[in-house]
């Protein structure tokens, strides 16, 4: 998709803070950050959103949550974290490429409720 921005971060072709990649999944950190940790995971293939997922995507949608769990251990989530998944107008999805949310620290929910 020569007009989406996730598609551009994992082309390499606009910057971001890049945390892991491999020929799969890139994981990045959130541009407007709600808490001390907060990045998201994405599949490098154009995925509009959760709701186009077909059993095909299933390995990699597992890779995706491996992946995020990793990098927030190595981040030191540990008493927990939200992933979170917007999806569509009514789950108030703003980048239409699908991604998983990792957000971590005090304070979460509420920052989270108040977007
Ligand atoms: P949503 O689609 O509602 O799950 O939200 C998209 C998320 O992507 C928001 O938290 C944005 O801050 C984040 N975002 C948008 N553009 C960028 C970017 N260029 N780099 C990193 N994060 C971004
Ligand atoms: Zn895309």
């Amino acid at each position: 998709m020569s007009d989406c921005i996730f598609c551009k971060i994992a082309a390499g072709e606009i910057p971001a803070k890049k945390i892991y990649e491999d020929d799969d999944v890139v994981a990045f950190h959130d541009i407007r950050p709600v808490a001390p940790v907060h990045f998201l995971v994405i599949p490098k293939v154009h995925i509009p959103s959760m709701a186009e997922l077909q059993p095909e995507h299933d390995a990699l949608i597992g890779k995706m949550m491996t992946t995020a769990a990793r990098i927030a251990r190595e981040l030191y989530c540990t008493d927990g974290f939200r992933s979170i998944v917007n999806t569509g107008k009514v789950g108030r999805q703003e980048v239409y490429h699908l991604h998983v949310h990792v957000v971590g620290g005090p304070e979460v929910l509420p920052a989270m409720l108040s977007r």
